[in-house]
């Protein structure tokens, strides 16, 4: 991917939701829970409501059959009374035995009821039959005397009457009245609230349940509503899941979903998977800003979506991967040719904020039945078709078992190249550099092959590549490290003094432990940090450009001079370029070996080498093969040239005689 930045004004970044999940759950939780208290609360006022009537009715009855019983028993005690006067105004006429134990019987049941009366009204009537009792008693003695008096002196007795007996009786006799009276007054009270209760009970708790009722409805609608409404939320949250929130597009789990309803219905060779990665995304990210990777993300999901059917999917599996399900696909050559179309669309500028980015990207193709049974060993072969793609710039790349690092093949080799580090089956080329003008040999590049026991001398393309995929460059790159810097030592014990310079990989300059590595040997050799050159390629450095600047600017701390190798191959900003603590360019040969034939490939060298000494760089021409090439490297100022032309690489011992054979070369 390119950038060509016509404005510098960048858009802020558009504020987003990390997860872009709607967080509206705790807002539907809200009614539900209100529904629910409501409902409660409805219940508790009509259950209020009931029992509050019903011991208010129960109470009245209750109070109205007390005051019916005092009112009965007050009555039974006049009508006891009104007897005993009766059998006083008998005796009184003439005194009888039978009459006499009448009006005892009658005296009897009137306290008796009085007594009755008081214990049927309780504590309120304690006073009132006291009272009564006293009365009846003074009475009853004031009826003695007459009867006595009656036997003896007549006049007396009906003074007696007059002055004792009757007011006593009419007394009680009053207030046994009143009292009964004022009972039933209040038994019917009582029994008028009980109506009055009833009547509004008959009214009210319709009404009332009625009310209930509706706000039941109302409750259990918004309970719906909002049950419905969470259904809704947790199918939002399922699409959210299964998609990419910057895009919209079915993320992993929605392709592996479909991959395997796709394959569970497909005929072998007719269901492809691709997976499509942006070359240099993270450079646009990490040098525009994230605000732009989004937009050009959304770009290239737009333009994947158009090139295909409706019934292929489009999914983004994270950073700038995506892959195209295609369920139905007539055979290889059309998924080639789909992926060839997708290529197309991605490569119209995307234009943001007056910045016009270039989208390459690399295409990895795997068919169903062909490259693997299922969704995941389909992803596994298109992501190594994709990566050969990137690797070999192929743009597409359909899986081939050749590509795979995992191939028994491969493995393998990597054993072989494992024990090969062990042995010292690994031997190291040199080939000079020459300081241009004049010829002087400024140094070496140590140039690693393999001495295979069986394949004879393996060049590094054949190995390199694989151990670069793997942690085994590490300890291979250590391995070079250590014999190009023996053989420096020994050089320089014989009085040569010739820097050497080793080619590292993108993985060496992810190791943090690499540069306590190069320190140690070099202390081991015992050799300044100015005699070793460190050759690291762009696309190394961008890698992770950050975690590079960190280790390159240790090493440069250590004294080792570092280079950009084969530069003009790739993309490196210039503005990475320049603060990053290199000290030479070395051109790439693809643009030097042709110059001499192509002027265009001439004027690329001549700006690099202009590029270059701006930038305060040294710089050197690799593949230099002919002598005019040569020349004109040197009418352009370049510093350095190294290539078949000077000396092909070889061997020390046969570098030794060179350098004997060629003192005073001059160019
Ligand atoms: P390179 O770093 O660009 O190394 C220069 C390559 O160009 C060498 O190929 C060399 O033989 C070749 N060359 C030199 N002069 C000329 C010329 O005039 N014309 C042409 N056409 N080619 C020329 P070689 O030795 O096959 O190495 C290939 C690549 O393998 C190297 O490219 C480097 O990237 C990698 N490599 C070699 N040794 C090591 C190593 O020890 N470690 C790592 N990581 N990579 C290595
Ligand atoms: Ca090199
Ligand atoms: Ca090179």
């Amino acid at each position: 991917m390119r950038t060509h930045t016509r404005r510098s004004t960048r858009s802020r970044p558009r504020r987003r939701d990390p997860h872009g999940r709607v967080r509206a759950g705790a807002r539907l939780r809200l009614p539900a829970h209100a529904a629910t208290a409501g409902l409660v609360a409805v219940l508790a006022v009509l259950t209020v409501f009931s029992v509050t009537a019903a011991v208010t009715n129960a109470r009245a009855a209750s109070d109205a059959e007390q005051s019916a019983l005092v009112s009965e028993w007050s009555e039974q005690a006049e009508r006891s009374l009104v007897r005993q006067v009766d059998l006083v105004d008998d005796l009184a006429l003439e005194p009888d035995e039978e009459l006499r134990a009448e009006y005892d019987e009658a005296s009897a049941a009137t306290r008796a009821a009085i007594e009755e009366m008081g214990a049927v009204a309780g504590a309120d009537e304690e006073i009132a039959v006291r009272e009564w009792l006293r009365l009846h008693t003074r009475y009853e003695f004031a009826v003695e005397q007459l009867l006595s008096a009656t036997a003896t002196s007549p006049g007396i007795a009906e003074t007696y009457e007059d002055v004792y007996v009757d007011p006593h009786h009419d007394a009680l006799e009053a207030l046994i009245r009143d009292e009964a009276k004022q009972h039933w007054d209040r038994a019917n009270e009582s029994l008028a609230f009980v109506g009055d209760v009833q009547q509004v009970l008959l009214v009210a708790t319709p009404v009332v349940f009625g009310a209930g009722l509706a706000v039941v409805a109302w409750f259990a609608a918004i309970l719906t509503r909002s049950r419905r409404e969470t259904v809704a939320q947790a199918e939002a949250n399922r699409q959210q899941a299964l998609h990419d929130a910057l895009t919209g597009l079915p993320n992993r789990t929605l392709l592996r979903q479909r991959g395997e309803v796709a394959l569970a219905g497909a005929e072998s060779g007719s269901v492809a998977l691709m997976l499509i990665d942006l070359d240099r995304f993270k450079e646009v990210n990490d040098t525009l800003g994230h605000a732009y990777g989004d937009v050009v993300l959304q770009a290239v999901a737009d333009r994947l979506r158009a090139t295909v059917r409706g019934s292929d999917t489009v999914a983004r599996l994270g950073g700038d991967e995506f892959a195209i399900l295609l369920p139905r696909v007539v055979d290889e050559e059309a998924a080639r040719q789909l992926a060839g179309r997708a290529l197309v669309a991605m490569e119209a500028p995307i234009e943001v904020d007056g910045v016009s980015l270039d989208i390459d990207a690399s295409i990895g193709i795997a068919m169903a039945g062909v490259h693997g049974e299922d969704v995941e060993t389909l992803l596994q072969s298109a992501d190594i078709a994709m990566y050969s793609a990137k690797d070999r710039g192929l743009g597409v790349c359909v899986y081939d078992d050749a590509l795979n690092d995992h191939s028994p093949e491969r493995l393998g080799l990597l054993g072989q190249l494992r024990r090969a580090i062990d042995n010292g089956e690994l031997v190291l080329h040199f080939q000079p550099k020459i300081a241009l003008p004049g010829a002087q040999v400024c140094g070496v590049e140590a140039l690693v092959r393999w001495q295979h026991p069986q394949r004879g001398l393996v060049p590094p393309g054949d190995f390199i590549p694989l151990a670069e995929r793997t942690p085994l460059i590490r300890p291979l790159t250590r391995y070079v490290v250590d014999a190009a810097l023996e053989q420096c030592a020994r050089w320089r014990d014989a009085g040569r003094d010739l820097g050497v310079a080793v080619n590292i990989s993108a993985r060496n300059l992810l190791d943090e432990h690499f540069v306590d590595e190069v320190e140690e040997l070099l202390e081991h050799w015992r050799l300044p940090a100015s005699c070793l050159e460190l050759e690291v390629t762009e696309s190394a450095i961008m890698a992770d450009p950050e975690r590079a600047r960190r280790i390159l600017t240790r090493l440069a701390e250590c004294g080792v001079t570092l280079s950009v190798d084969d530069f003009g191959a790739g993309y490196t900003s210039l503005a990475q370029l320049k603060d990053l603590p290199v000290r030479q360019l070395k051109i790439d040969r693809s643009f030097v070996a042709p110059m001499a034939a192509d002027p265009s490939n001439a004027m690329i060298v001549r700006s690099v080498v202009e590029l270059g000494h701006n930038l305060g760089l040294t710089t050197v021409a690799e593949g230099v093969e002919d002598q005019a090439t040569c020349e004109s490297l040197q009418a352009m100022g370049c510093d350095v040239a190294q290539g078949y032309y000077i000396c092909r690489p070889m061997p020390a011992d046969a570098l030794e005689a060179w350098f004997d054979a060629t003192v005073g070369l001059r160019v």
